[in-house]
């Protein structure tokens, strides 16, 4: 692994370690390119605040010390300014008027709820409805087609607990979408730690049969998983056993256009 474009940081209130804790640990694996992409502030109507995010006035001080410390270690490791964004898109023209604001290079799509976190369903919280599933995977291949996002996170997410059968077509829809629009489906390294219910099998054998490029992504919340050899094997069992392509550095793609 040469590069991990999903790290947080202690700023989104449920993730342990400052950004140079990540850096330094990156450095220690051997990484070539650390990308930090914490929950984005959403600047929600009537101020709503999320508890699972940077609230709007921490990324002065997220953007400012992640360009600090990649002027720092420029020597070495590569460093670059993300954020993990889920498409709402009732509120996704504010936050891109609000994340505009700041040198943000890249997004990763992670779609935890349906339409919003207000009023909308969690994606994992786990539901024999057909209808959310359907609802789940517009969400994201709407998302991939407004081309902001460099990569879809943790895309098997939604947690499906309905006939099997019906997991197929909504999820085939989604893997020819990305594949279509060159877009990698990440493989979640702190699912693989067990710690979620994803990755889904089910999901990665679609993804290897409409040949979908893939990535590997740590979604560290603690600085020593950034780089976890054994995580990494599993992964690697993952991509042979599911004969998947894989591709270990990401075009980053401007959120902005
Ligand atoms: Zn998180
Ligand atoms: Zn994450």
């Amino acid at each position: 692994m040469i590069a991990n474009y999903h790290t947080h940081t202690y700023r989104c209130h449920h993730a342990g370690g400052t950004e140079r804790e990540y850096v330094e640990r990156a450095i220690e694996g051997g990484l070539r390119i650390l990308g930090f992409s914490d929950h984005t502030p959403y600047p929600y109507p009537n101020r709503f605040t999320s508890g699972i995010r940077m609230s709007l006035e921490d990324m002065d001080g997220y953007v400012k010390t992640v360009l600090d410390l990649r002027d720092e270690y420029r020597e070495d490791i590569e460093i670059h300014l993300g954020l993990e964004v889920e498409y709402y898109p009732r509120h996704f023209e504010n936050l891109l008027r609000f994340a505009g604001e700041y040198p943000v290079e890249y997004f990763l799509l992670a779609q935890h709820c349906i339409e919003d976190e207000m009023e909308g369903a969690y994606s994992g919280a786990g539901t024999e409805d057909p209808g959310l599933l359907e609802r789940y995977c517009e969400n994201v291949m709407e998302a991939l087609r407004t081309g902001r996002f460099t990569y879809a996170a943790h895309p098997d997410i939604f947690r499906f607990l309905g006939d099997p059968a019906l997991y197929d077509a909504p999820n085939r829809r989604l893997c020819r979408c990305a594949k279509e629009l060159g877009i990698p489906l990440e493989i979640n390294f702190l699912g693989l730690m067990g710690k979620k219910h994803y990755p889904r099998e089910q999901f990665w054998q679609i993804a290897g049969e409409e040949g979908c490029d893939v990535i590997f992504g740590s979604d560290a919340h603690d600085p020593a998983d950034v780089w976890q050899p054994e995580t990494l094997k599993q992964a690697q069992e993952m991509v042979r056993r599911f004969g998947l392509r894989l591709v270990d550095t990401a075009e980053l793609k401007d959120p902005f256009l």
